[in-house]
């Protein structure tokens, strides 16, 4: 007859009821599946202390994994707090506090600091800062040729130092993810010598400016609340009960900090503080130093855990949740094999999965579907998701929004043409057109050069403008008395492999051979002596500044070559990219960029690596596509292809700017990584590109660890689906739909054909069917070859292993083009395979 109790029996089950309610006196840990209303339990069983005065509000800590998770959970619990209490919840006293481990630490650290020598009012660096500052430790201990790489490998070398130093001052192993293979990044054993006397000057020099960065949050509240017993109390009487949401994603570090702030403190104590939910399925961020087994670690260091367990799916429809059960039961190192959950809501849609032709199709059709929900379902876009592997497949998506006018919001993620690698490119593509363009002259210089910093542009700039042109047109004018460095050369680079765009032509050294153009020889200054001098740089930059010409006039040789041998032979765009991309070592400028950042392992860092190089790969393909447009529209030279394309990219930059705040009733459709989709649902999900090498994706399919945590991803995307779910996938080269889906049975997911949904033909196509029917779609999208009266459409692999030896057997005595399992198409009998 407890009102309270009435009110949750009827907002919670039963097993979310009793983990609501559970006695304090042990640890709670709550288990289960997405969907299950693990997040709901933990919002309800504050509102439930605090309305029992169990504790006052303010004596509450829950820890979230974003901020934006944070702000929603404390606005619910304000919401349910008012509606059970009226309206005197609103002094900052009765409100919980609310937010992710970092801003934990930080407000540790802020109260508390003074002790370790912090001031209350420190700074917290930026990762940009912090590089900032090394920059200038390096520089005043002597280092020299000091660039954006070499800063970039010092602070991963510093960050991972500190991890280390932590875990053996606590007498932890360290993890494990942190390998000390230093040299595959780029780190000299000299390097690791150096970083440990830097280690100590960065420190201090942190210290003096009163900052921290990122790392010292988490380490250095570990440290306070380790070493400081009388602050830990007094912490653990601010905070008296912690709870904390996707446990399964917490770090060695941050792991410690909650343990630190949660115990028991004298054995005899009735209340154990400490509240946990998470989903060991759901764990995806192994690589940035979390393990599945946090949830474990938890569990066994306190055996007197009460574990409950939420078997009811409330998001997902049975479709739905009977899919992703499938999908995580393929896993054989899964903690909870017996895990199960029962989905709730009702719904007839099945899920579809749906074969497109690539990824530009692929997009079209998924934008398609995503009108038609909205027209037909009355959903907003807000209730629409589209899900990725990797950031870089962002790109087709939001130029098909764009196309379609579809608005659309990129959650966590920046737009396709502001990173980085994207505007690096862009940058040197703006500079051909426009010399005088300084703020691309200054990001070209800072990645295609290296050892030219502000002071040397500074004075090129002064230089350039008493000579009264662009600092170009001044380097050209120094080439032409600079006896030393010879501007002519004629040599294109050889163009990396990684960068398979298009047919690499072999380049008519005579056709584009350059003369410089007239428009240029009249603003490049004939240098008296003097005039030379007054540049005032050191000779060794001098040649750097002149190095960089070099490439640049090759470039522009690029962007002379008239129409009639662009359009024959290659495309000129992706060339120049290209060209850009060996002439600046942009790969290893890439390689070494990437080992930047707090807990960088090496598979992290080769990710990050493979993400930002498909980037430029990706916009090649963009340039290509653009120039094979504009060549139709009548453009004469490259030049004219180049102002039409970038003219293209600065509207989608526009547009995409704009998208950014919500637009009417249609509202924004949500595009983001499989990881950003952590905790969130939606009424439709889209996730694209089920292919083998893109999800599991291909840098992560060498050990079984690796797949399960692939598979882990699979599922957490599967799982933010309400109602619809509508999986695309597309062959990319000889991969073929991911090994997650590839056997699934007919009853839990609807195959298809994009082309043949579009028609407005809907019936599934039966697994077997369904193989023949994509190598069919896959083969037709080439020229067929012609073998009398059949055309020969594709090779069709053959997946089972009786099936393979067949091929083996007819392949060694057949040269010929009409093999077994060859898919062909007879002019009188139609399609078939051989
Ligand atoms: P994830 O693992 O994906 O984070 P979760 O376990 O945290 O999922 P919630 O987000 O808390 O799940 O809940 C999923 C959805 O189900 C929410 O919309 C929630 O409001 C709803 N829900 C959960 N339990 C109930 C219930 N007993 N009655 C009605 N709706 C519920
Ligand atoms: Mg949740």
């Amino acid at each position: 007859q407890d009102p309270v109790l009435d009110w949750l029996r009827k907002e919670l089950n039963d097993e979310q009821f009793a983990a609501a309610t559970a006695p304090v006196d042990a640890p709670v840990l709550v288990m289960a599946g997405p969907g299950s209303g693990k997040t709901r339990v933990l919002t309800y069983r504050m509102v439930y202390l605090i309305i029992k005065e169990l504790f006052r509000a303010r004596h509450l800590l829950a820890v979230t994994f974003t901020n934006k998770a944070a702000d929603e959970m404390r606005a619910r619990v304000i919401d349910l707090l008012k509606s059970r209490q009226g309206t005197e919840v609103e002094s900052s006293h009765s409100v919980p506090t609310v937010g992710t481990i970092h801003s934990a630490c930080s407000r540790i650290l802020h109260r508390f600091g003074a002790v370790m020598g912090i001031s209350s009012k420190f700074n917290i660096y930026s990762e940009s800062d912090a590089k900032r500052l090394l920059h200038r430790i390096l520089e005043e201990n002597g280092e020299t040729m000091i660039d954006p790489k070499k800063i970039a490998l010092f602070a991963a070398l510093l960050s991972e130092m500190k991890q280390e130093q932590f875990c053996a001052e606590f007498g932890y192993e360290p993890s494990p993810s942190r390998s000390p293979a230093y040299d595959a990044r780029g780190i000299t054993a000299y390097m690791v010598e150096r970083a440990k006397t830097l280690l100590p000057v960065y420190q201090s020099e942190l210290r003096r400016l009163g900052a921290l960065d990122f790392d010292d949050l988490i380490l250095e509240a570990g440290r306070l609340l380790r070493n400081h017993p009388a602050i830990r109390l007094e912490l653990q009487k601010q905070w008296q009960y912690i709870m904390v949401d996707e446990t399964q994603d917490t770090s060695q570090a941050q792991y410690h900090v909650i343990r630190l702030l949660a115990e028991r403190k004298r054995e005899t104590e009735k209340y154990f503080p400490l509240f946990l939910v998470g989903d060991p399925d759901q764990s995806i961020y192994g690589w940035r130093g979390a393990d599945m087994h946090a949830v474990r670690r938890f569990r066994d260091s306190l055996p007197e855990t009460r574990v409950y367990l939420l078997e009811n799916n409330y998001r997902s429809t049975k479709a739905i949740g009977d899919l992703a059960q499938y999908v995580i039961q393929q896993d054989r190192e899964r903690i909870h094999p017996e895990k199960r959950m029962r989905t709730q809501l009702e719904g007839e849609h099945p899920v579809r999965l749906v074969f497109c032709r690539n990824s530009k199709s692929e997009a079209e059709f998924v934008v398609k579907q995503i009108r038609e929900l909205v027209a037909r379902h009355k959903l907003s876009g807000r209730d629409i998701a589209i899900m990725y592997r990797t950031n870089v497949q962002s790109r087709t998506l939001e130029e098909a929004c764009i196309h379609a006018g579809v608005p659309y919001v990129l959650v966590g993620g920046l737009p396709f043409y502001e990173r980085r690698e994207v505007a690096d490119m862009l940058a040197c593509l703006k500079l051909l057109l426009h010399e005088g363009d300084t703020a691309s002259f200054e990001r070209v210089l800072s990645f295609a050069v290296s050892g030219i910093g502000k002071r040397t542009t500074a004075a090129l700039y002064e230089w350039a403008k008493h000579l009264n042109c662009t600092p170009i047109a001044a380097l050209r004018a120094l080439s032409n008395v600079d006896a030393d460095t010879p501007i002519v050369s004629k040599a294109i680079p050889s163009v990396p492999r990684s960068l398979p765009v298009h047919e690499t032509p072999a380049v008519d050294e005579n056709a584009s051979n350059g003369t410089r153009g007239a428009a240029e020889l009249e603003t490049t200054p004939t240098l008296t002596d003097e005039q030379v001098a007054m540049l005032g740089v050191t000779s060794r930059k001098r040649k750097i500044l002149l190095k960089f010409l070099e490439m640049y006039e090759r470039w522009k040789r690029l962007l002379r070559t008239p129409v009639a041998e662009m359009s024959r032979r290659y495309y000129v765009l992706p060339l120049m990219i290209k060209t850009i991309f060996a002439d600046t070592q942009y790969e290893e400028y890439v390689r070494k960029q990437a080992l930047h950042g707090p807990a960088v392992n090496e598979e992290t860092s080769a990710l990050r690596v493979q993400e930002r190089l498909e980037n430029v790969v990706e916009l090649a393909r963009a340039a290509s596509t653009a120039e094979e447009l504009c060549l139709k529209r009548g453009a004469q030279t490259a030049g004219d292809v180049l102002v039409t394309f970038l003219h293209e990219v600065a509207l989608v930059h526009g547009a995409n700017r704009d998208e950014n705040t919500p637009k009417d009733a249609f509202g924004c459709v949500n595009l983001m990584t499989l990881h950003a989709s952590k905790g969130l649902e939606f009424e439709a999900v889209f996730i694209v590109g089920m292919t083998e090498s893109l999800l599991p994706h291909k840098l992560c399919r060498t050990r079984e660890s690796q797949i399960a945590e692939e598979r882990r991803l699979a599922y957490v995307g599967l799982t933010r689906a309400k109602r619809h779910l509508t999986i695309t996938w597309y062959p990319n080269g000889s991969e073929w739909l991911s090994r997650f889906l590839l056997d699934a049975p007919d009853e839990l997911v609807s195959r298809h054909c994009a082309r043949d949904l579009m028609k407005g033909r809907l019936d599934p196509i039966p697994r077997e069917e369904y193989t023949l029917r994509c190598k069919q779609a896959h083969a037709g999208s080439k020229e067929p070859v012609r073998i009398g009266d059949i055309d020969v459409l594709g090779e069709v692999k053959a997946r089972s292993r009786a099936a393979e030896s067949k091929r083996a057997r007819v392949q060694a005595n057949a040269d010929s083009k009409l093999a077994a399992g060859v898919f062909v198409r007879h002019s009188k009998y139609g399609k078939g395979i051989v």
